[in-house]
């Protein structure tokens, strides 16, 4: 059979030569799909034309040698019959080039064990409106798709999983053999085993169980061949007939989840499509190639979701990550796309930078499904390599997270046309090229993972059942986490930590722990009590091991000093939740266990006060509380310094001269810490409409919704320390944050300041550009937030930010953005320059050296002056995270250093000892008066990647505390 597709701008049209019944029945189904009605006689005939007017004009043909690019103006009828007798007759005559099968697709891919398709299966055009490649598929046609083959194929079941920012739906399809889904729970189940109960599965029964394969598509919205790919997968898998597509769908349960990131992926799409005209541009230049800040790749909040596996905290994340829980696979995909000139690559990557907590057989098996991808990327000729880059260090991406899983994660990097067609250093890149070799390496996958089935099933059981073995070799036993005074952060701990299958308890009776980790109020090292009741306990003796010990442990010693992402991302450091390691378990450590652990924890005590409430601050949600009681119309104010006051006690009212309502019980002396937000019943302004009950109801809310500790007071007589309206507590003023965006900025770390203000803590944010800097009205803001960027303001433009601040701004800026202003002396403070490498080294070392004087990603210890506003809520030391190396000096402004690194501050992570030794005792944040105003410099970004809930804390201090001290 010949199949030849000819795409104008205008039509479409094919023509086929026919051989046998199941083409001409193919054929039928075709034609009835566009609402052709095939005439059977023309069928006969050997030959047929139709022609198809796209739903979406698509201008662009695919380079391939069978396609042949027919003007519009030629479709007279005299040229069209000369062409379709001409090339019926050489159809007829000649056997041409041969497509192995009829992939709905404008490129030819080959397909061995394929006979033909089902007509009965809708191919992607009649869905979508475009054939595969022609044009970028929007996300909601690629559901649309996949539903509308769910409909029709007995092989096929479409779920949702999960939803996204914007409210796009998660779907994926399980596929599998009609005889297969009608015992898919049962092969689920018996797949959990696997790692549930490896010692009571044998040999013989994996021998008989299907091979799991989670084949995950498109986590960066903007490499968009991957998506399509995962069309044409479906289509093959649901329609195809033949030896191979049988094989594989009676021993495999495929997933397929064709899109991670719909947000991402539409506001990629959009561009390209909405910036094309009739004709394409190969030009890397054009608008179509050149997608504007912030891009596709990252979710609605502009974060890397192929970083969230292992913290999940993103909805589409949670979603994704759940479904890989709810099958457990034994292999999963991960496609990408990468720069224009690259070729193709597939795992394993580079060997010495394997996380040491994966076991050996995962890289085996990653390498021997290699050697599948290889043969069938041989087989289309396309150029490929498996060693050279990326490695398989940090289990936050979706190829590494399955490898502590007990799965076999592959990463797949295609070079990116970027547009439909784009010129390379290699020649002309087209889309359709792209999709094919995703749709290869899909293929490959599958195949491969049959071929390997029983090797990767008993890998996953081996995993598990060597678990026990893993924990006994390693000298911590367990790990208890403080639930106090860090109760909401310890619990978003806990909720990743349950996320992943790990059993936690609640700690049975008090111990020491040998090593505590340096967070939130516990001043350094050194041994610390956990109380029974107050803390929890992660024995190690259980399936999770290896992935408890890759989140929880501090490793500072490595085999490679080159990483691809961050060296480290110990889970209690990042949270700010006080850990310790247990040298020895025993079961009476373990009370009850956690099966969720939604926030909770607020308390109103003394009840409702007549006077005046004291929140206390180090509760993570302490700051949503104080913004919704700000934006109430209060004006609180923040003690400056300990007190301590009467709480509760008889008379306690609805407010000063209302009657009714106790307090409670008898009164009690309690001391406040600095920090302790003072909430004035009874409000000075004269233009306040606010009630006493009011705020008494503000009051249980946020104790209800924020989960913060509240005491409430019917005097403002303190016992020790200042009265309640004393002039050491300063009136909060609401902020008005504006947060520098759009070009020149990182929209990473813009993203993660607007997705901390808005989603956690409910405070609005203007997003406004950098570059339209001139044009912006400052004094609407209190507070204005600079992310690393290329900042570009002119001298008139920084005048104008100096005299924001002295008339009483704050401005708060990390990083590059900190330098920047010392750069523009907005501020005088000093830099201590990293000092290049004056050794002499070869050429070939030269990126390998310089690559080991990065710091790619690790946590280091920072001591704080406590007695400063912007350190109120943390102790002498915490944990900061750091991933670049700009170091500042200490101020020379008394008082101005609120934190510096420690002398040796290394807790986890790769950092060279040249580095070190710039970083140790270098300032972590700085803060001066300007005038009324403020600077506030952090040497570091405090919110990184949402799951940073240790230093949010920082920041939100210099958000609310920035003019108070
Ligand atoms: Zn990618």
């Amino acid at each position: 059979m010949h199949v030849v597709v000819v795409t104008t701008s205008e039509v479409r049209i094919t023509i086929c030569t026919l051989a046998g019944d199941r083409v001409k029945a193919n054929m039928a189904g075709l034609l009835r799909r566009i609402n052709l009605d095939p005439d059977p006689r023309r069928l006969y005939l050997g030959a047929y034309v139709f022609l198809q007017v796209p739903m979406n004009p698509s201008p662009i043909p695919s380079q391939e040698q069978m396609m042949i690019r027919v003007h519009p103006r030629a479709l007279s009828a005299v040229y069209f019959l000369t062409f379709f007798l001409a090339f019926g007759l050489i159809c007829a005559l000649v056997p041409g080039p041969v497509r192995g099968q009829d992939l709905p697709f404008a490129m030819e891919v080959r397909v061995p064990g394929t006979l033909s398709y089902d007509p009965a299966i809708p191919r992607p055009e009649s869905v979508i409106g475009h054939v595969v490649g022609d044009t970028h598929t929007r996300s909601h046609l690629v559901a649309d798709y996949y539903r509308a083959v769910a409909d029709a194929s007995d092989r096929v079941v479409v779920s949702r999983h999960g939803a996204t920012y914007e409210g796009r739906h998660l779907y994926h399809a399980v596929v599998t053999s009609p005889a297969n889904q009608a015992r898919l729970e049962e092969i689920r189940l018996a797949n959990h085993r696997l790692s549930d109960a490896p010692g009571a599965v044998s040999d013989a029964m994996i021998e008989t169980m299907p091979v799991v394969v989670h084949m995950g598509y498109g986590v960066h919205g903007n490499e968009a061949s991957t998506s399509e790919a995962a069309m044409l997968v479906l289509y093959h898998l649901a329609a195809g007939s033949g030896p191979a597509v049988d094989d594989l769908l009676d021993r495999a349960v495929i997933i397929m989840d064709p899109n991670y990131n719909p947000d991402g992926r539409d506001r990629f799409v959009n561009w390209v499509n909405a910036n094309r005209g009739r004709v394409a541009t190969r030009d890397g230049q054009d608008r179509e190639h050149a997608e504007p800040w912030p891009g596709g790749r990252t979710n609605h909040y502009w974060f890397d979701l192929n970083r969230d596996w292992l913290v999940a905290q993103h909805p589409s994340s949670q979603g994704r990550v759940g479904l890989f829980h709810h099958w457990r696979a034994q292999v999963l995909t991960d496609f990408h796309e990468m720069g224009s000139n690259a070729t193709y690559f597939f795992q394993p990557g580079i060997p010495s930078r394997n996380n040491p907590n994966t076991p050996e057989r995962t890289f085996e098996l990653t390498a021997a499904l290699a050697e599948h991808h290889a043969e069938w990327l041989d087989r289309h000729g396309a150029l490929y390599y498996s060693r050279e880059t990326f490695d398989d260090f940090f289990y936050g991406k979706g190829s590494t997270f399955p490898d502590v899983n007990g799965a076999i994660g592959i990463l797949f990097e295609q070079a990116s046309s970027r547009a439909l067609d784009r010129m390379t250093n290699d020649g002309v890149l087209t889309y359709p090229y792209t999709i094919r070799n995703q749709f290869a390496t899909s293929m490959s996958t599958l195949a491969g993972s049959l071929a390997l089935r029983t090797e990767l099933l008993a890998h996953q059981r081996d995993f598990y059942a060597s678990a026990p073995e893993a924990a006994r070799r390693n000298p911590v036993k367990a790990y208890v986490l403080d639930l106090g005074g860090t109760r909401t952060r310890t619990q978003a701990l806990l909720q990743m930590l349950l996320r992943h299958r790990i059993r936690v308890y609640e700690l049975a009776r008090t111990v020491q722990a040998d090593r505590t980790l340096p967070a939130g109020r516990t001043a350094g090292s050194g041994e610390r009590t956990y109380r029974a009741g107050e803390a929890v306990i992660i024995p190690m003796d259980q399936p999770q091991t290896r992935l408890i010990k890759a989140s929880m442990e501090q490793v500072t010693t490595f085999t490679d000093s080159l990483f691809y992402d961050v060296s480290a991302w110990t889970l209690p450091l990042a949270m700010g939740v006080p850990s310790g390691e247990l040298r020895s378990y025993s079961d009476d450590l373990a009370g009850a266990e956690i099966t969720e652990a939604a926030f909770d924890g607020g308390e109103l005590i003394g009840g409702h006060g007549s006077y005046a409430y004291l929140m206390e601050w180090d509760r993570y949600f302490a700051p949503r509380a104080l913004y919704r009681i700000l934006d109430a119309g209060l004006r609180p104010r923040l003690a400056r310094q300990p007190f301590s006051a009467t709480v509760g006690g008889p008379g306690g009212s609805g407010g000063p001269g209302e009657t009714g309502g106790s307090g409670g019980a008898a009164t009690t002396e309690r001391t406040f810490d600095r920090g302790t937000i003072i909430i004035p019943v009874a409000q000075r302004d004269a233009a306040s409409t606010v009630t006493a009950a009011q705020v008494r109801a503000l009051i249980d809310r946020v104790v209800a919704e924020d989960h913060v500790i509240v005491h409430g007071t019917n005097t403002g007589l303190t016992p020790s320390g200042g009265d309640l309206g004393g002039p050491t507590s300063p009136v909060l003023v609401k902020p008005e944050i504006a947060l520098l965006s759009g070009p020149g900025t990182r929209a990473y770390e813009v993203g993660e300041t607007w997705h901390l203000l808005n989603e956690r803590f409910g405070i609005p944010v203007s997003l406004v550009d950098a570059d339209g800097f001139s044009d912006l009205d400052l004094d609407r803001y209190t507070t204005l937030v600079m992310v690393t960027g290329s900042y570009d303001l002119d001298t008139e433009d920084v005048n104008r930010l100096m005299e924001w601040v002295r008339d009483g701004g704050v401005l708060i800026a990390w990083k590059n953005a900190a330098r920047w202003l010392i750069g523009q002396e907005l501020i005088d403070e000093g830099l201590r320059s990293a000092r290049p490498d004056t050794v002499a080294i070869p050429y070939e070392l030269v990126s390998s050296t310089r690559g080991a004087q990065r710091i790619g990603g690790a946590i280091f210890a920072a001591a704080f002056d406590t007695s400063h506003p912007l350190a109120f809520g943390y102790g002498e030391q915490a944990p900061l995270f750091r991933n670049h190396e700009i170091f500042f000096e200490p101020s020379a402004t008394p008082g101005a250093t609120v934190a510096r690194y420690t002398s040796s501050p290394l807790l986890a992570g790769y950092i060279s000892p040249k580095r070190q030794e710039e970083l140790a005792d270098s300032a972590a944040l700085i803060a001066r008066r300007q005038g009324a105003g403020a600077v506030v410099l952090f040497a570091d970004n405090p919110n990184f990647r949402a799951f940073w809930y240790g230093t949010n804390g920082l920041f939100l201090n210099a958000v609310f505390f920035g003019g108070a001290f």
